[in-house]
């Protein structure tokens, strides 16, 4: 099957003072259509690089990016902004929400961008922002949501162009417990049946609801593992924690 997103022995060394910090060093990752990936592994070894490199929003050193198929990583800036508007949706850590705008505004703002109709961009935004069960919410703030909320809306903005695969970096690193549960539910069955979705966490009860596990240490791949199907976990679940 074609994966809806694929590095190829991708590769970022950044320069520091003197110094090259060599971040990746040859990852091969592929995510299939429906697929959720959890890319896991210790502060400081290239996750964040490597969805950076995924989504165009850095450049590799060497390595080939493609999505749904076709090879991206030599487009250009402006080809890279159509990608991630209309083909890849983006989930930060910190939320990055628009503080003037209502929760509404945010999730239409994508669609509007994409070239959809104020009306048309609306009805889809208060539509998604219902399914995440926000319907009392769409007219607020960011300032007047809940942490958990405000990552409700930003899954809700990452997938209102229905995006090919949606990337994560952190979702719920500013969560409490609960939310965090909540966001995770909603990001694994908002995906869809053939939408792609890439966690990168360094938290192995985020990790646990994945279908795969791409383990990184020191920008390398050191582990890819299949889980098996929700409710059977908690053996693998123990193993990945001793990551
Ligand atoms: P993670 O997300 O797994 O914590 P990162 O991808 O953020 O890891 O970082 C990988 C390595 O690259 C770390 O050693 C980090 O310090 C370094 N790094 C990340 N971004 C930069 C940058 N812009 N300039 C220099 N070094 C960087
Ligand atoms: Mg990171």
């Amino acid at each position: 099957m074609q994966a809806v997103l694929e590095g190829r022995a991708l590769a970022k060394t950044y320069r520091s003072g003197d110094i090259d910090v060599l971040a990746l060093r040859g990852v091969d990752i592929r995510v299939a259509p429906g697929e959720c990936v959890a890319v896991v592994g210790r502060s400081g070894c290239g996750k964040s690089t490597l969805l950076h490199l995924l989504g165009g929003l850095d450049r590799a050193t060497a390595g080939e990016v493609y999505v749904e198929g076709r090879r991206v990583d030599g487009v250009s800036d402006a080809e890279w902004a159509r990608l991630r508007r209309r083909r890849i949706g983006f989930i930060f850590q910190a939320f990055h929400l628009l503080d003037a705008m209502s929760a509404l505004d945010n999730v239409a703002l994508p669609a509007r961008l994409a070239g959809h109709d104020r009306a048309g961009a609306r009805k889809r935004a208060g539509d998604l922002l219902c399914e995440l069960g926000l319907e009392n919410r769409v007219e607020a703030t960011p300032a007047q949501l809940s942490g958990g909320e405000q990552q409700r809306v930003a899954i809700a903005r990452a997938l209102v162009n229905r995006p090919a695969v949606v990337l994560a970096d952190e979702p719920t690193g500013n969560l409490d417990t609960d939310s965090a549960r909540t966001v995770l539910e909603l990001l694994t069955t908002q995906r869809g049946e053939d939408r792609g979705l890439l966690i990168v966490t360094h938290d192995p009860r985020v990790a646990a609801g994945a279908d795969r596990v791409v383990r990184l240490r020191d920008g390398l791949v050191v582990g890819d593992t299949a889980l098996a199907a929700a409710g059977t976990r908690p053996a693998q679940l123990v193993e990945l924690e001793g990551w």
